[in-house]
């Protein structure tokens, strides 16, 4: 559907890759691509998450794109982060944007974009004695996107083998099964699905969520592809800085 070859030859190099790429990934998305093709490519044109500059900035999109690449945003497929379950959220969330996808345990937590798995916490190591944030989690899997976004699901009562930092995953792909690790301990089975930019690791007062997802899951949920990827960079402005102080439930 996406004119890759045609696109690929006239935009500044970085955005190219990126837009070629995803449209290309989203022509041979099939449960029989390679696991590897599209995201590969996107990755090597994409400075390191995590490293530096934070990816959703330093894509080069934001100062190198033409005007009109603002209002129609490089086409990336996205998926509902719970898969095979019936999940239901609502649109907010205590304390700082996010939310709570509830649903069965064990249920999939699946990657909702093509990308690079960010952070992950195999061990629960909450304890309602210290309540610590870092913990509070309990098993986790965090996810930079070909678009740039960080994603995050936590309290999963396991991670999916082979999801380690720095392995490439593909829209859809198991992340985890959801659970109620860390400070969900005792509540109703969730996932908690947060959206925010890329930081250096540990920030998890960031990497819980900055951006309310629930529009974005409804359109997942719907087929669409809707991005937060605005969204996350206007939110990343208006911070003015990778790390901005905790300010709820520190
Ligand atoms: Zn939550």
């Amino acid at each position: 559907m996406h004119r890759c070859n045609v696109l690929a030859a006239p935009l500044v190099a970085v955005l190219a890759a990126l837009v070629a790429v995803s449209g290309c990934s989203r022509a041979v998305d099939s449960p029989a691509a390679p696991a590897t093709g599209g995201v590969a490519a996107t990755t090597a044109a994409s400075p390191a998450p995590g490293a530096g500059e934070p990816g959703l900035e330093g894509t080069g999109t934001e100062p190198a794109a033409p005007p009109t690449t603002r209002a129609k945003p490089a086409p990336v497929r996205y998926r509902f982060p719970v898969a095979g379950c019936r999940a239901g959220y609502g649109r907010t969330h205590h304390d700082y944007p996010a939310a709570d996808i509830f649903s069965r345990r064990g249920c999939a937590f699946v990657a909702p974009v093509d990308g690079r798995v960010d952070e992950v916490a195999r061990v629960d190591r909450w304890s309602p004695a210290t309540d610590r944030g870092a913990d509070r989690g309990g098993r986790s899997v965090s996810l930079v996107g070909v678009d740039g976004v960080r994603y995050y699901g936590s309290h999963l009562e396991a991670v999916a083998p082979g999801v380690v930092k720095g392995s490439r995953v593909r829209a859809g792909q198991l992340l985890g099964r959801i659970g109620d690790s860390g400070s969900a301990s005792g509540t109703p089975v969730h996932l908690h699905f947060g959206i925010s930019w890329p930081t250096r690791p540990g920030i998890w007062w960031v990497r819980r969520g900055i951006v309310p997802p629930a529009r974005y899951l409804d359109s997942w949920r719907a087929g669409g592809d809707l991005s937060p990827v605005g969204a996350v960079r206007a939110a990343r402005a208006a911070a003015g800085r990778e790390v901005p102080a905790c300010r709820a439930r520190c």
